[in-house]
């Protein structure tokens, strides 16, 4: 007889789930809290859904679920996923390895996906939030539903953009269902800052080096287009280390980011610099002696800093002062007060505890109820992973959960 399955969740993660279990044979019934599927895949990638990477490994990930990817990228890595989306029908187009539906828009992915739904002939409930799980004699019930269902894959996702609909209930059901859940934080998000002097400098999108520090200890470290914001910190290598730095605020950690704005520069480098140029530059006026080295305002903003004056000749400013000034250019210190908040997140960090779950994906405290996608405590950087991780878990899950026994 065919295995009854409920997935919960129409993320990527659930509609993989759901046509992965259909395919295997499963009857498949998939829950959607919205009133439509999918959607947060809408605004992934700036509408043009990065869906994937070229670069893949458990090296892009993090969490206490980060052991179960490397089981399960090996089936249903990029390749897989290629295949996946190309069987479906989408013409893909790789920038530099970062993976995108060739027409550059988010709807082709989901639209995709909800044709094979329903060529797979998956009932899909929209509208329907579950709030209950019931487990009894080996089934499982959904409150005012007839069928008995042999096994629940749960893709709620997590808590990030909770405005298309992954609010961290699923987190609750999970809980309810006797798991750990590694308490949330923000991740692929901007840091906020404590200096005032961000108001000075906010537009400003420059290359970088971002180092932080959780308590003075180096924690992370990446370099690429760093933006400057009213309030602090952006941009791709900010949003890359920006897991680390909730995790640590969460700790009640001292946070501190040391922003390279000369990346190529080590010290040495940055002081010969500035020796070379004094030694032909002397008579300029600082503004002068500065400018082309980066952009205007943040030359504005070192001076500030140290107290020297636009108007002061470069060979008059005293030697301390100009050694100060070098330093800021090699490393501005900056202290980190808070993350952007699960509203403007990519992704949340944390979940269902890795150790809890099989590399099936299935529960080992229930056995029949599986996880897949964001629910669990797997997050990706920037560049594709967490959607790669949604399809490949879900893949993964819906499998097993047709098959299992
Ligand atoms: C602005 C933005 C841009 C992003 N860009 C990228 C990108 O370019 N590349 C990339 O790899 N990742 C990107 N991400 C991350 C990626 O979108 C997520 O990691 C991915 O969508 C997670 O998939 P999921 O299916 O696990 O969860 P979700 O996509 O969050 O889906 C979960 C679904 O479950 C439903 N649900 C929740 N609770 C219930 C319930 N109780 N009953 C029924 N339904 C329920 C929700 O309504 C939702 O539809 C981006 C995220 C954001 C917010």
């Amino acid at each position: 007889m065919e295995r009854k399955i409920a997935v919960v969740g129409g993320g990527p993660a659930g509609m993989t789930a759901a046509i992965r279990a259909a395919e295997a044979g499963a009857f498949v019934t998939l829950y959607e809290g919205n009133d439509r599927v999918g959607k947060k895949i809408l605004s992934t990638g700036n509408g043009r859904c990065n869906f994937s990477n070229e670069r893949m490994g458990t090296q892009y990930y993090h969490g206490s679920g980060k052991a179960l990817t490397e089981h399960i990228l090996e089936r249903f890595g990029t390749a897989w996923t290629i295949a996946f989306f190309e069987k479906l029908g989408m013409r893909i187009r790789s920038r530099e390895g970062y993976l995108y539906p060739a027409s550059d828009q988010a709807s082709t992915v989901l639209d995709l996906l909800r044709y094979e739904l329903d060529r797979r002939h998956v009932t899909v409930h929209t509208g329907k939030r579950i709030a209950e799980i019931r487990p009894q004699n080996g089934k499982f019930f959904l409150p005012s539903e007839k069928t008995a269902y042999d096994a629940v894959i749960l893709a709620c996702g997590g808590c990030a953009a909770p405005e298309t609909g992954s609010d961290g209930n699923g987190f609750v059901l999970a809980e309810k269902l006797g798991h750990r859940i590694v308490s949330p934080v923000p991740a692929l998000c901007a840091l906020r800052c404590q200096e005032k002097y961000y108001k000075q400098v906010a537009g400003v999108r420059c290359d970088a080096e971002v180092t932080l520090f959780a308590e003075g200890r180096k924690t992370a470290s990446e370099r690429g287009e760093l933006q400057l914001t009213d309030y602090g910190l952006s941009g791709i290598p900010v949003f890359q280390i920006s897991r680390h730095a909730a995790k640590a605020l969460q700790e009640k950690k001292t946070v501190t980011a040391r922003i390279s704005f000369l990346p190529d520069f080590d010290e040495d480098a940055c002081k010969t610099f500035f020796r070379k140029r004094l030694a032909a530059g002397q008579e300029d006026e600082m503004s002068v002696f500065l400018t082309g080295i980066v952009n205007k305002k943040i030359n504005s903003l070192l001076l500030k800093l140290v107290g020297i004056r636009e108007t002061e000749q470069a060979g008059t400013v005293d030697a301390v002062a100009f050694e100060r000034l070098w330093h800021l250019y090699c490393g501005l210190e900056t202290k980190i007060v808070d993350t952007n908040g699960f509203d403007r997140a990519q992704v949340c960090a944390g979940g269902v505890d890795g150790s809890e779950v099989t590399e099936r994906l299935m529960s080992k405290k229930l056995p029949g109820l599986y996880f897949a996608g964001e629910i669990l405590d797997v997050d990706g950087i920037c560049g594709g992973y967490n959607l790669q991780w949604a399809f490949a878990s879900g893949a993964a899950a819906g499998e097993a959960a047709a098959i299992d026994r």
